[in-house]
């Protein structure tokens, strides 16, 4: 049989176009298809295998193959030609199918004549949406140019899908891309439920026309828009406060090397003289792209993928003339999904998220912190979820458990909504609480703070019925600037958290910067160990500038008022004098300037590391308070990174040598009259709230949701009882408390 010399990918295309604009069900639309293709490509089959339940691809359309099999064979992906092809997102072309690697033979098809087969992945942005096929009876070797213009009708095809051209009517009808329920089980970012819409952080282009006819057109759009995509690039490597080195510059040199790259513009025009409009020729690029940063494993490369990756979003956006993101409506509803997203952007959403959805994003990162600070439910590392939801789309979020369902079946939203309402019960018992002390059966009172960090974050305080904020994180207020915060704007900030805070006493924590928390304005310092490194209080010492004007802006904003200050991560007592005479001195020239006083100043030191328990008799005598900051003493006593999911809940709070370790620290501060309170995340949760108020901690601070669950039980319970049950299991041999917690509580008819 006579094959074409060359494809002419652009008639193809044409044709293509006016069988799309015909009318007819989907079914239809892709039989006129497959025919046409195998015309235009003198195939004697041609063949659409579409995606169906996630593993499984299904012959929906032939020309050549037996009519019958249509809807019925059925292949997982990995399994045959074509579940290779959509395995590695990569064509196969064979003269001999039948003894190429990985062939399987299906009888149903009548397809044991063909010899010769060509497949490509019919994929849109990097997501493989089905396989296209053609065969041949004689041993044909397709042409570069054959498979190259199979690959840009596949393109075409993916952008119908998209659309939505080949869904049904019918029994049979193809389902369409992205309607059917999707769920992802990620990490627990920040806990709590939330039901919503989906708002993408970066919505995707839906392309109405995906060819052109007009090369000339589409090469001039395209080059307008990468001359403006690196102005772009120039203008932000150009910006002052970028000018030092850091993060931020790799990634803007990597963005300026790519935008410059002529192989990269040279494969988009490629995509353009064989009939494609400028949009699907950058995603095409982009879908490359995508499926290399599949299989690279070094984090180097696959974040220089994702710079490439950002870079044709950003001429997405160009090409489409307008920034999609600006002056977006944000529903009441909406639900943020993000590959990643960083803390600015983040907080200008703001409170208007009922929840977000990272497809990257780890538990100590600051928009996990952002998250926290606004009390919004956080699920990161759910994968694949950018590539599956769409603007609009039903999910709903579980903080708690990980969770997310997209686009859930009315079974599952249901069984959401009645815990969403349990749930809501159960604050408005804890409401009812409020004012109440939180008062153990025989008579110990414990007085519950809450954590904060923005100043969004005050209305809670008299909402939750905590005593007073016992952890205020300032770092935020550095990690979201691109330059060091003015001292003006932090004292009226600190002055507006006072106002705010009226009578109830506030504890702000100097800034704690260092491990993961990086200052976009600061050089990030290469350490081998960053949570064992130059952090905290040992930045603040060796740099005293920042820590100074920090402290000037604590006393300007205190204007007279108490002012209570306690510095992060203190290993030894030397610290804490250094950090202590620092503020004395700034408090005494403050003084000198005319400023007035604070009427109380109250200096304490976090507890974090296992060696501060240690300390000479001094620092509890010179200390006014402790706060054990749980989170990472608990990292640093088991030696267990609280960042790495493989081990951060290896060991438990409750566990004796930990519980033990605490009441030393207890006796310790008895002893030299230091008040002690525990503001790690553990303070927040019951059971270990109950197992501490045991061992004599009197002051917990945590998130103000937690008020409300750990004042319902210690209400209900005799702390002395508990404190029994922590000895006996001692006395046993048992290795943690927990067993005989949870066993007072069953007895106590909690269902704990
Ligand atoms: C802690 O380590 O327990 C703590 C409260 O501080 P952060 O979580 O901010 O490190
Ligand atoms: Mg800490």
């Amino acid at each position: 049989m006579p094959y074409s010399e060359a494809v002419d990918s652009r008639v193809l295309l044409r044709r293509l176009r006016d069988a799309l604009a015909e009318g007819g069900g989907g079914q239809e639309r892709l039989d006129r298809i497959v025919r046409l293709i195998a015309t235009g490509l003198v195939a004697e089959v041609c063949s659409v295998y579409l995606r169906r339940e996630d593993q499984w691809l299904e012959l929906c359309a032939t020309e050549g193959l037996k009519a019958e099999s249509v809807h019925q064979t059925r292949l997982k992906i990995g399994q045959g030609l074509v579940g290779r092809i959509a395995e590695s997102a990569e064509p196969i072309n064979t003269r001999d199918a039948p003894s190429t690697r990985g062939f399987r033979y299906m009888p149903e098809t009548g397809e044991e004549v063909y010899a010769s087969f060509l497949g490509v992945p019919i994929q849109r942005l990097g997501e493989v949406l089905g396989v296209l096929v053609v065969q041949n009876r004689d041993h044909r070797e397709y042409t570069d140019d054959e498979v190259y213009a199979l690959e840009v009708i596949a393109m075409v095809l993916a952008e119908m899908a998209e659309l939505g051209a080949f869904v049904g009517p019918g029994p049979m009808a193809i389902a369409a891309q992205h309607r059917l329920p999707f769920y992802a089980r990620g990490l627990v970012g920040q806990e709590g439920v939330a039901e919503g819409r989906v708002l993408l952080h970066e919505p995707q282009f839906v392309v109405t026309n995906p060819i052109s006819d007009d090369p000339i057109r589409e090469y001039a759009r395209l080059h307008a828009a990468i001359e403006r995509l690196r102005e772009e690039v120039d203008e932000m490597l150009a910006a002052d406060y970028l000018t030092a080195s850091g993060e931020h510059r790799d990634v803007l040199q990597a963005y300026r090397m790519f935008a410059q790259d002529k192989g990269w513009v040279r494969r988009m025009e490629a995509s353009i003289d064989s009939g494609l409009a400028a949009e699907v020729a950058v995603e095409k690029e982009q879908s490359a792209t995508r499926t290399r940063m599949s299989r690279v494993s070094d984090p180097y490369l696959r974040e220089r993928l994702h710079d490439l990756d950002d870079l044709a979003n950003r001429l997405l956006r160009l090409l489409a003339g307008v920034d999609q993101t600006l002056g977006r409506e944000i529903p009441d509803d909406a639900i943020l999904v993000a590959r990643n997203i960083g803390p600015a952007e983040l907080l200008d959403y703001g409170r208007k998220l009922k929840g977000v959805v990272l497809e990257e994003g780890s538990v100590g990162s600051h928009a996990a912190i952002v998250a926290r600070a606004l009390a919004i439910p956080l699920v990161i590392q759910a994968e694949r979820i950018t590539r599956e939801a769409q603007n609009g789309d039903h999910i709903l979020v579980d903080g708690d458990q990980g969770v997310v369902h997209l686009r859930p079946e009315d079974g599952v939203a249901r069984a959401f909504r009645e815990k969403i309402e349990m749930l809501a019960d159960a604050q408005q018992a804890y409401a009812a609480l409020r004012d109440r002390p939180a008062t153990s059966r025989d008579g110990v009172t414990l007085q519950l703070h809450m954590n904060a960090g923005l100043m969004a974050d005050l209305p809670s305080l008299p909402k939750c019925g905590a005593i007073g904020v016992g952890l205020f994180r300032t770092e935020l207020q550095f990690l979201v600037r691109s330059t060091v915060p003015k001292r003006r704007d932090l004292a009226a900030l600190y002055a507006r958290i006072l106002d705010a805070a009226g009578e109830k006493p506030v504890v702000f924590r100097t800034l704690d910067i260092g491990s993961d928390k990086v200052l976009p304005y600061m050089k990030r310092q290469d350490e081998p160990n960053p949570a064992l490194g130059w952090r905290a209080i040992r930045v603040g010492l060796d740099r005293p500038g920042i820590m100074r004007m920090q402290i000037q802006a604590l006393l300007r904003g205190a204007n007279g008022r108490p002012l209570t200050v306690m510095y992060p991560f203190v290993a030894d007592l030397g610290e804490f004098e250094a950090a202590r005479e620092l503020t004395l001195r700034e408090a005494a020239r403050e003084c000198a300037l005319g400023h007035p006083p604070p009427a109380e100043l109250r200096i304490g030191a976090m507890l974090e590391t296992p060696s501060l328990a240690f300390a000479p008799d001094r620092f509890f005598q010179l200390v006014d308070f402790v706060s054990v900051g749980g989170n990472d003493l608990k990292q640093f006593f088991f030696a267990a990174d609280r960042e790495n999911e493989r081990v951060r809940r290896r060991y438990d709070t409750l566990s004796l040598s930990f519980l033990a370790f605490l009441e030393g620290v207890v006796a310790r501060c008895a002893a030299h009259g230091a008040t002690l309170s525990f503001c790690g995340e553990d303070a927040g949760r019951p059971l270990e709230a109950l197992a501490l108020a045991a061992i004599g901690f009197r002051q917990l601070s945590m998130r103000p949701a937690s008020i409300g669950p750990v004042k319902a039980l210690i209400r209900q319970i005799d702390i002395a009882e508990a404190k029994a049950a922590i000895h006996q299991a001692r006395a046993a041999g048992a290795p943690s408390a927990r067993p005989a917690l949870d066993a007072l509580l069953r007895r106590e008819g909690f269902s704990a």
